[in-house]
């Protein structure tokens, strides 16, 4: 069995996989911490776009709301995009399986279209880690214990990334998105914002709170609780990014 410090967890988020040519910039991530010999697994988001087109698919359908259905609905956004980025990994040499969250087993309560995860089988997991498989995980979705499909809100695949983590001891979580960090504010918007290189759980939980979309509030908590090293940065380059974690010490031994 690989030790601990041999896994880490790359979470793509939707504009990271929008298209095929982004799908394969995301691979070469995997690819260059797969071939320093790391075991890694993939978690992803939707393509860019595809949730809100499911959501509203299933809002013009009937007057009704039905939660549970909603789920089953608008968790095959990533159903798509974790197959696909698996078959974009066997291309590129790199073994590999897709999981969608009831296969894993990623249990969560019935709060539909907000689960909570409740416990994360890890058995499939880990052996196809220790097999060099790299198993590429459908973000956002979960299943209750008697089997109904869930989601884990809007950016919940940053929570299943978190969790997923915390489940394998990574010793980090990579959180790719289409901006090279968090930022004091965001860089889209305003040109002058800032990007920070460390930041406390804490203070990410504070500017999530303030409306910062880069992580889901959900996952820092996870984090925290786990005492896991996020690193968030960017799909399109190999800088570094911003560090989320503990304390300094934590921040200086934290592997980037
Ligand atoms: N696809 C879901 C959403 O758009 C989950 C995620 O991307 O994290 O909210
Ligand atoms: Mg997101």
């Amino acid at each position: 069995m690989r030790g601990k410090d041999d896994i880490i967890v790359q979470k793509f988020g939707g504009t990271s996989v929008a298209n095929f040519e982004r799908m394969r910039r995301a691979a070469e991530h995997v690819k260059r911490a797969y071939s320093k010999g790391l075991g890694v697994a993939v978690v992803v988001s939707a393509m860019a776009g595809e949730t809100d087109k499911l959501i509203n698919l299933g809002r013009s359908a009937v007057k009704s709301t039905y939660d549970d259905e909603m789920d089953v609905l608008v968790s095959t956004g990533e159903q798509v995009s974790c197959a696909i980025f698996s078959m974009i990994l066997r291309e590129m040499g790199i073994k590999s399986k897709s999981y969608l969250g009831h296969q894993i087993r990623i249990i969560t309560d019935s709060n539909y279209t907000n689960a909570r995860i409740i416990k994360i089988e890890t058995e499939k997991l880990l052996s196809d880690i220790q097999q060099k498989i790299v198993p590429v995980i459908a973000g956002f979705q979960g299943v209750t214990p008697d089997g109904r499909i869930t989601t884990l809100g809007r950016g919940g695949s940053d929570t299943t990334a978190v969790a997923i983590a915390a489940a394998l001891k990574a010793k980090v979580c990579e959180i790719y998105t289409d901006v090279p960090g968090v930022f004091t504010t965001d860089p889209n918007l305003v040109s002058s914002a800032r990007k920070i290189n460390f930041i406390s759980y804490e203070e990410m939980v504070e500017l999530a709170s303030l409306g910062a979309k880069v992580l889901q509030i959900r996952s820092v908590e996870i984090a925290a609780r786990f005492n896991l090293p996020i690193h968030v940065r960017s799909t399109f380059s190999d800088e570094t990014g911003t560090i989320v974690a503990s304390d300094i010490n934590k921040i200086s031994e934290t592997p980037i």
